[in-house]
C-alpha cells in the first residue's frame, strides 16, 4: 500500500525502511508536519502516517478525506492530536501503536529523577571547565522516599516497579486501577490529595484528556509537599507551565523534569540553535538550574523504534487486507 509519512526524521525513515523489507509497502517520506497547508501532500494516498505533534483536527481530516485518505496511522500511543469524532464521521480509520516499550519511557523518567537529584548535568559541565567543587551539588538518597505515580497503565506500572526496586515507598493514583497490579502488597492506591500531600517525587503516566488537562496547576501546587520533584514524560497539557514557573520561583517546586511541553509542537524535534525562541514560558523554564527539559525523547530507544515500525506497518497491512484492526482507536 502507498503510505505518506509526515514529520519524518532520519531515524523514522531508517527504522521504517528496514522493517518494511518484510511488508513491501510503498513508503513516501515528507519532512514537513501535517497541518492544513501541508495536507495537500496526501493527494493520491489512501493511508498516511503521523506523529505526536501532527495535527488531525476536523478541517484537516475533511481535506484528507476529500483527497482519498481512508487510514490515519499514528506511529505513537497517544491520540490526543486527532479529532476522533470527525474521523468517524468522515469514515477515516485511526490506528495507533498502543504499546512499544514501556521500559523506554519509564527508564527515561528515572534518568530525569537521577539527573535532577544528583545534578550530573551540572557536574559534567563543571568538570569539563576545570571546576571540581562540590558546592550546590548535594543530592538525596532515593531509598525511603515517597514516590507518587499518576496513571498505572503500562508505563506507570513499570515505573512504579523500578522505584519500588530502589527502595522507595510507592503511592499510586488512577481512576481505573489495575486489579492485578493493585494486589501487589507494596502498591498503595490513594486519592490525588493524599498523593500531593505525601510525595517527595510525583511522576505523570496518564493520558491527556479533558479530565487530566492541567492536572498540575496552581491549585495542585498548594497541596504538594514543598520542594517536591515533578516529572512529566506523558503529555505537556497535563502541566500548567505558568503555574510551574511561579512554583519554581517560590521554591514550592524543588525540581522539575519535563520530557513534554504543552506548546512543544513549535519547538521539539527541531534544531533551533541560532534561532530566537519565541515561547517565553519555555525560555524562562530553561533558566532554572533545577529544571531539566528533554524534547520528547522518552520513547527513543532502538527497541521502541523497531516495535513502532513493526506495529505501524502491520496496522497498515491489516487495513489493506480488510482484516480486523486490532489497534484501531475508536470513539468512546
Ligand atoms: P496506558 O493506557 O497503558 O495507561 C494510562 C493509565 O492512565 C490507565 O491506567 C488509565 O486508567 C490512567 N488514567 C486515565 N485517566 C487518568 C487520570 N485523569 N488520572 C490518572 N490516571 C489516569 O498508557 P501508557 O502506555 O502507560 O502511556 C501513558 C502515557 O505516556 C500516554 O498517554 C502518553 O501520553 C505518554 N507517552 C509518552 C511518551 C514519550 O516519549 N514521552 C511515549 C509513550 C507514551
Amino acid at each position: 500500500m502507498k503510505v505518506a509519512f509526515f514529520s519524518t526524521k532520519s531515524y523514522d525513515k531508517k527504522f521504517m525502511e528496514k522493517i518494511n523489507e518484510d511488508y513491501h509497502h510503498e513508503l513516501i517520506f515528507f519532512d514537513t508536519g501535517l497541518d492544513l497547508s501541508t495536507a495537500i501532500l496526501a493527494q493520491g494516498f489512501e493511508a498516511i502516517c503521523i506523529f505526536v505533534n501532527d495535527k488531525a483536527d476536523r478541517a484537516i481530516l475533511e481535506k484528507l478525506q476529500s483527497q482519498g485518505v481512508r487510514l490515519l496511522a499514528l506511529r505513537a500511543a497517544g491520540f490526543n492530536n486527532v479529532d476522533l469524532k470527525a474521523a468517524q464521521e468522515l469514515s477515516i480509520k485511526v490506528v495507533r501503536v498502543p504499546a512499544y516499550s514501556p521500559y523506554a519511557v519509564a527508564e527515561h523518567a528515572l534518568a530525569m529523577i537521577l539527573t535532577l537529584n544528583r545534578k550530573t548535568h551540572i557536574a559534567y559541565d563543571r568538570v569539563r571547565n576545570g571546576n571540581f567543587s562540590l558546592e550546590r551539588l548535594m543530592g538525596f538518597d532515593l531509598r525511603g522516599k515517597t514516590v507518587g505515580v499518576i496513571g498505572t497503565g503500562k508505563i506507570g506500572q513499570v515505573f512504579a516497579n523500578i522505584m519500588h526496586g530502589l527502595g522507595c515507598h510507592v503511592l499510586t493514583y488512577d481512576p481505573y486501577p489495575n486489579e492485578d497490579f493493585a494486589s501487589e502488597e507494596w502498591v498503595v492506591y490513594v486519592d490525588l490529595h493524599e498523593m500531593f500531600k505525601r510525595s517527595d517525587i510525583i511522576s505523570l503516566h496518564c493520558p491527556l484528556t479533558e479530565d487530566s488537562y492541567h492536572l498540575l496547576d496552581e491549585e495542585a501546587l498548594q497541596q504538594i509537599k514543598p520542594g517536591m520533584m515533578l516529572i512529566n514524560t506523558s503529555r505537556g497539557g497535563l502541566v500548567d507551565a505558568k503555574a510551574m514557573i511561579k512554583g519554581l520561583k517560590s521554591g514550592r517546586i524543588g525540581y522539575l523534569g519535563l520530557d513534554v511541553y504543552e506548546q512543544e509542537e513549535n519547538l521539539f524535534f527541531e534544531d533551533l540553535s541560532g534561532h530566537i525562541i519565541q515561547d517565553d514560558d519555555i525560555a524562562r523554564l530553561m533558566t532554572f538550574p533545577n529544571v531539566l527539559i528533554t524534547s520528547h525523547q522518552a520513547f527513543f530507544t532502538e527497541n521502541a523504534m523497531t516495535k513502532i515500525a513493526e506495529t505501524t506497518l502491520q496496522n497498515i497491512s491489516d487495513f489493506e487486507a480488510g482484516q480486523e484492526l486490532k489497534n484501531e482507536v475508536k470513539l468512546k
